[in-house]
């Protein structure tokens, strides 16, 4: 049986890279969030081709511009569809449609999602529109061969995982739309890496409050760069804390991983700025990664305890301090059932011993295995330059992957390690 569905696949391979190509030419574009219901369209349309129960979930426009102010121009929708065998348990399979901007030079359009050798190109083809078009053929080729999956399949396509995923995963998880005891976020581990999890990460603005002045008479303004200069020198000692041993989190086989600081990635002054003229704000971001020993929580009253005793002393800092992205770190354990029979799947295919990894960038994972409370894994097709440029994806890998997520569909059962 599985021979039979690892030959259809792998004698499929052309019309698995036509099905990511005609993903990979529409532009899902975020920010601001292009051609969303384009692409919804089409997988809706493909998902029922496959006689799956479709659902298009659209965020309510009031709800969507809390999150994202121009969701009247730019309204935010997901896909749920469904595959029910009549099965006991229900495993539900995640991959989000946007892709980021596109810049740099390219050595084609980032769109026309050329073939060259083993590589298909184009945005959105390693990150993450070659899970999509993986997933959908590994169903296609249990049913065109006739062989059932061991639990249902439930697929969500969903918005905004590169801005965060609210109102994408973070939504359908908080309405209850998921319907499953076990997920697959279908990227965030390759290869012989099986994901357990990720960092989380917290995303801060600070602005500094400084006041103009002609800079001849410098005394009689305050200096907003200076102070934000005084800042963050004070910050500094944060990240010696950080590297201490006792704040390291050990991945199951054994490497260290450390919270960490980046401030200043984006900054800004004032329209106002000029050479002859004392600033009088200055706006910059830190960007704090959470490794699963922490709790995002924690990490932020920490930070904001330190930017408060920062702005004290030396001097006198007024700043205004506003979060724009908290994600969750998770982590799930390697020696779940469900983990140990998606790695199965992976060796049975791969023929070599897996690792189980937890990523050091986010994913959408957490809002399923956090909030959802479902173990879950992350694994997809291994590409190269994701939000880079000439992003890739291994057309060989596509078909490897696929016979992966195939396996897992039809043996996971087989030591019974979804009954229990
Ligand atoms: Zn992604």
């Amino acid at each position: 049986m599985q021979k039979k569905l690892h030959t259809h696949i792998e004698n499929g391979k052309n019309a698995l890279c036509a099905s990511l190509q005609e993903l990979v030419r529409i532009p899902t574009v975020n920010p601001p969030g292009n051609h969303y219901a384009e692409l919804v369209g089409l997988l809706d349309e493909r998902c029922r081709g496959l006689g799956m129960k479709t659902q298009i979930v659209h965020v309510p426009l009031d709800e969507a511009q809390k999150v994202v102010p121009h969701a009247d121009s730019h309204p935010r929708m997901n896909l749920i569809a469904r595959w029910d065998v009549g099965a006991e348990k229900t495993v539900h399979f995640n991959a989000h449609y946007d892709v980021v901007p596109v810049s740099g030079k390219w050595s084609a359009d980032a769109f026309s999602a050329k073939i060259d050798g083993d590589w298909l190109y184009g945005r959105g083809s390693d990150d993450m529109k070659d899970a999509i078009a993986t997933l959908l053929f590994a169903i296609a080729a249990l049913q065109e061969t006739g062989v059932r999956p061991v639990f249902n399949i439930e697929c969500s396509f969903t918005c905004d995982e590169e801005t965060g995923g609210e109102l994408g995963a973070g939504e359908i998880v908080r309405k209850g739309l998921v319907q499953a005891d076990y997920v697959v976020n279908c990227e965030g581990a390759t290869g012989l890496n099986v994901g357990i999890g990720h960092n989380g990460v917290l995303w801060l603005e600070v602005t500094v409050h400084g006041k103009a002045a002609h800079a001849s008479r410098p005394d009689s303004g305050i200096n907003a760069f200076e102070k934000t200069a005084e800042l963050v020198t004070a910050l500094q000692p944060l990240k010696e804390r950080f590297a201490a041993s006792e704040r390291a989190f050990k991945t199951p086989d054994g490497i260290e991983r450390h919270p960490t600081i980046n401030i200043g990635g984006v900054f800004e002054g004032t329209s106002g700025d000029k050479v002859n003229t004392v600033p009088a704000q200055v706006i910059f971001s830190i960007d704090r990664r959470i490794p699963p020993n922490e709790r995002l929580r924690e990490a932020e009253n920490e930070l904001r305890m330190a930017i408060d005793e920062a702005c004290q002393s030396p001097s006198d800092v007024k700043a205004d301090v506003k979060s724009i992205l908290r994600i969750e770190p998770c982590l799930v354990n390697p020696t779940e059932p469900f983990v140990q029979a998606f790695a199965q799947a992976v060796r049975t295919v791969r023929r070599n011993p897996v690792k189980f990894t937890p990523t050091s960038g986010f994913t959408d994972l957490h809002f399923f295995v956090e909030e959802g409370k479902m173990p879950g894994v992350g694994y997809g097709p291994r590409g190269e330059g994701a939000h880079g440029i000439n992003e890739r994806v291994s057309i060989s890998d596509l078909v490897k992957t696929a016979k992966i997520y195939a396996t897992f569909m039809v043996e996971a059962n087989r030591d019974g390690e979804l009954s229990s």
